[in-house]
């Protein structure tokens, strides 16, 4: 009995400490909610985010949280909100995007801006990427501030327009433009996803944490040579100089993957077997995807005739560790030997550095995660996309994609797709989640 009362005292003391909000009637809010922001379309282009920072300004100034809205071009508008923490610096950002890509709605199987649930699934462009976590960040920000968390660190929340098409009037701009506004030690992205078969081949459940993501490179190959009746081959066919190209990039990419993450030893030492899948593929070696092949004269192009010019653009993806003026240089030798061939960059990222994950914030989430599902292993990894953390790890912000749904293969493909989806049943534990590692880490010293 008398050995019972330190127990007691503990258990009285934790619960006083982590009296908790009433997630189930959050969770059903942040359904509701995200039904109404998914019915905005904020489609990118012309990614008008007016109506959805109006949105976001409603709900949050409605709970005393006061907004401000950058416009950075005309119908680009950001909003920022921020709860004050105690001390100066270590703030926290919760960053995502009102955009989203465009939906052909002739090929979806319900309205892509209706936000209908069927089967147990909320549909919509925006369901995965980014509005319903846009939602639960809106709400722990509102959440803090109904129950006067103690805060020692600022939470910033970045609700920001334009991500789909690189984030030059959005976050981008922000972090150029209005630094001090949003300046913070951390930030929480998208990026992250609780999964139990997309990065486990044994099913295990894994929340992978993005702490990094692979270097953009867009480019062109041009091949100039004699055009000619088709009849009668020519030496210098421009298709012929195209793809002798295209085959010594596929030759040197199989040759050399480019230099093996360090991060990736940390997630193979956390989780048992890597599933083998397009996705893990591509966040262990540089990769290149072509995306368009365009050569040939007249519309459709006509077959006895041989063009004088054949064009490609190519989607290189680098692992964050390889070096990118030296990868250029290889491929420009490469491709130097190839008469009437040009390789012109079009686009690149600059280098970024890998995010420290050795972190309060990382404890917090892995306890947050590990307290939900005791058997879920969390790691770091990094994904093969682009997001708008890039420019916040350029400023030293440590920024973490974290998802906290946990969701399969399939729904996290729908990204993008003609069914983007996410389940229902996850609303409830996504949002707990989420709000116990922003309070866990702002409410401590
Ligand atoms: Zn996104």
């Amino acid at each position: 009995m008398f050995k019972a009362w330190p127990a007691f005292f503990f258990f009285a003391l934790c619960a006083s400490a982590i009296a908790e909000p009433d997630f189930k009637s959050l969770g059903q809010r942040a359904l509701t909610l995200s039904q109404e922001y998914i019915r905005i379309p904020s489609v990118n282009p012309p990614a008008n985010t007016a109506q959805t920072a109006a949105f976001m300004q409603k709900l949050l100034e409605s709970e005393g949280i006061e907004c401000k809205l950058f416009e950075s071009s005309p119908g680009h508008v950001n909003l920022v909100a921020r709860l004050p923490g105690k001390t100066p610096g270590k703030g926290l950002l919760m960053l995502n995007h009102m955009d989203v890509v465009p939906a052909d709605a002739s090929r979806w199987p319900v309205d892509p801006f209706a936000a209908q649930l069927k089967d147990g699934l909320l549909y919509g462009r925006g369901a995965i990427d980014m509005k319903t976590t846009g939602i639960f960040q809106a709400l722990t920000l509102i959440t803090l501030k109904k129950e006067k968390l103690e805060l020692q660190h600022d939470v910033l929340l970045l609700c920001s327009a334009d991500e789909e098409s690189g984030g030059d009037q959005g976050a981008q701009w922000m972090i150029a433009r209005h630094w001090p506004e949003i300046e913070c030690e951390y930030a929480l992205d998208e990026g992250g996803f609780g999964t139990r078969d997309l990065l486990s081949g044994k099913g295990e459940l894994v929340f992978g944490v993005s702490v990094a993501e692979k270097k953009i490179v867009w480019a062109r190959l041009i091949a100039e040579g004699t055009s000619g009746h088709a009849s009668q081959p020519v030496p210098d066919n421009a298709n012929d100089r195209l793809r002798e190209g295209l085959n010594r990039l596929d030759a040197m990419l199989k040759k050399d993957p480019g230099v093996q993450s360090r991060l990736l030893d940390d997630f193979q030492k956390r989780v048992s077997g890597m599933a083998d899948n397009k996705f893990t593929r591509a966040i262990q070696r540089d990769t290149l995807s072509i995306t368009s092949l365009r050569s040939g004269v007249g519309d459709p192009p006509k077959v006895n005739v041989i063009p004088s010019k054949a064009e490609a653009t190519l989607d290189f993806r680098l692992m964050p560790e390889t070096d990118l003026p030296g990868f250029l240089k290889r491929v420009q030798t490469l491709l130097g030997e190839i008469p009437g061939l040009k390789f012109e960059v079009t686009h690149s990222t600059d280098p970024t550095p890998v995010s420290d994950y050795r972190t309060p914030l990382f404890a917090s989430i892995e306890k947050a995660i590990q307290r939900e599902y005791a058997q879920a292993v969390v790691t770091p990894y990094l994904v093969p996309f682009g997001t708008d953390s890039n420019g916040l790890r350029q400023k030293g912000v440590k920024a973490y994609g974290l998802g906290t749904a946990v969701v399969d293969a399939s729904i996290i493909a729908s990204m993008h797709s003609d069914a983007e989806r996410i389940p229902v049943d996850q609303f409830e534990p996504a949002l707990r989640i989420y709000y116990r590692v922003v309070a866990d880490y702002a409410s401590a010293p």
